[in-house]
Formats: C-alpha cells, sequence, structure tokens
C-alpha cells in the first residue's frame, strides 16, 4: 500500500505493509513515532451524493437518474488521526464513511470498462458534513467545505471496490456497517461520468458516497472509518 509520511520534518513516500511496516529508500521503518500524511495531494476532491440506496431514504430524499456531484476544496484535507474542528457557525456535523477512488493517470471522458487503468487505489474518507447548514443553504459548498472536513487515508490499496466491507465507528461503537456492492453507481461508472465532465488528475480523490447510518459527532468523539484490507482512517473531533 502506498504512504506518505514525515519523518525529520522531510516528506517521504513509501510502501505499507502489516508484515514490514513501511519501506521507504530501502529503509525498514517502524509505524510508531512518524506522522502519516494524507496519501495523496488531489488538486480537486470530487464527491458523490446519495450513492446508497438505503441512505437516500433515510435523508428522505428521491434517487438520482444520474450521480449528484460536488466539490471538497483541497484546504478541507486533513490527515489521520487529525483534529476535526466542529465549526461554531454549526449544530449538527455528522461523520460520513466513505470509500474513496484515487485517480491515478490523467484521464478524461473515460469509458466504465476502461476506468481501472486510471485508478492508483482506493483509501477511507470521512465526508464530514455540517447538516443544518446543508439543509439551510439548499447548496452543499459550506456544508462540505469547512477546514479538516475531509480526512482521507491512512493508505491507498489496490482491492475490488465491487464488494469491500465498509465500517464507521464513533468512540468504538459501529455506526455504519455496509458493503461497496450496494453502490447505485459503482466506481467505473463513476469515473466515466465525472470524467465526461472534468479532467482527472493524478491523486484526485472521489468519495463514492456513504451508506445508511450517518450520525451527528461531538467534540471530543473519536471518528473510524474501516475498509477490508485497506486498514483504518481515525481522527477526533474537538
Ligand atoms: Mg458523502
Amino acid at each position: 500500500m502506498i504512504v506518505r509520511f514525515l519523518k525529520d520534518g522531510i516528506v517521504r513516500g513509501g510502501s505499507y505493509s502489516k508484515e514490514n511496516g513501511i519501506i521507504s529508500g530501502g529503509e525498514e521503518l517502524k509505524l510508531e513515532g512518524l506522522f502519516i500524511l494524507p496519501p495523496c495531494q488531489p488538486s480537486k476532491i470530487v464527491c458523490v451524493g446519495l450513492n446508497y440506496t438505503k441512505h437516500a431514504e433515510e435523508l428522505k430524499m428521491p434517487l438520482p437518474e444520474e450521480p449528484i456531484l460536488f466539490l471538497k476544496p483541497p484546504s478541507a484535507i486533513l490527515a489521520p488521526e487529525g483534529h476535526i474542528i466542529y465549526p461554531s457557525a454549526s449544530s449538527q456535523v455528522d461523520y460520513e464513511g466513505e470509500l474513496a477512488v484515487v485517480i491515478g493517470k490523467r484521464c478524461k471522458s473515460v469509458i466504465a470498462a476502461e476506468a481501472e487503468q486510471y485508478i492508483m487505489g482506493y483509501t477511507c474518507f470521512n465526508d464530514v458534513t455540517a447538516r443544518d447548514l446543508q439543509r439551510k443553504d439548499g447548496q452543499w459548498t459550506r456544508a462540505k467545505s469547512f477546514d479538516t472536513f475531509a480526512p482521507f487515508g491512512p493508505w491507498i490499496g489496490k482491492i475490488d471496490p465491487s464488494s469491500a466491507d465498509i465500517q464507521t465507528r464513533v468512540n468504538g461503537r459501529v455506526v455504519q456497517k455496509s458493503n461497496t456492492s450496494d453502490l447505485i453507481f459503482d466506481v467505473p461508472k463513476l469515473v466515466e461520468f465525472i470524467s465526461s465532465v472534468m479532467t482527472l488528475e493524478p491523486g484526485d480523490v472521489i468519495a463514492t458516497g456513504t451508506p445508511p447510518g450517518v450520525g451527528q459527532l461531538q467534540r471530543g468523539d473519536s471518528v473510524e472509518v474501516e475498509i477490508e484490507e485497506i486498514g483504518t482512517l481515525r481522527n477526533f473531533v474537538v
């Protein structure tokens, strides 16, 4: 799996495995004591709304005929273990655990059948949302874009995105439990649809939507998004 980290103040890349820890520049490093960075530096984060049937139902929103897209700015990115800052403008901040796609090669107008060759891999994403502001504003930019509202990581792995278990935990309690086989629009279709609109650059992130069970975060909470065969993204709300 692909990892980025800080060591002695220098940004480094490497590969991570449970068995060997981090290997970077021929050196074997222990995970403990390293500052793990978000695993890539997207020029944009493209998010998909309402991509699990049951999540649309719980929000009482009709099922989309095409993917609903919105963007999060790169300024919202947060590293694994970082602090989600609860904004004073909101009184309902929700977690949304999601599978994220990381683009590996620049692409435009890709067909679904060829999408895989443009994908570097997959990681965990938390589409943190100020739900009250999302309702109030009618469009989603403010609600989705506060600094620290786009935690992702901890690393990028190659998995089968059509059948991965995904789980969100708040303070250790399971609050979302699903499988990406329930996605309305699967990963190849999303790459086709999004790349028909905009050029995707290496490192760009697509957050594929959240399963049912969204709920609120409070200051002091820990929140984890775990995806089978990738790992766990953990953050703290302050
Ligand atoms: Mg979402």
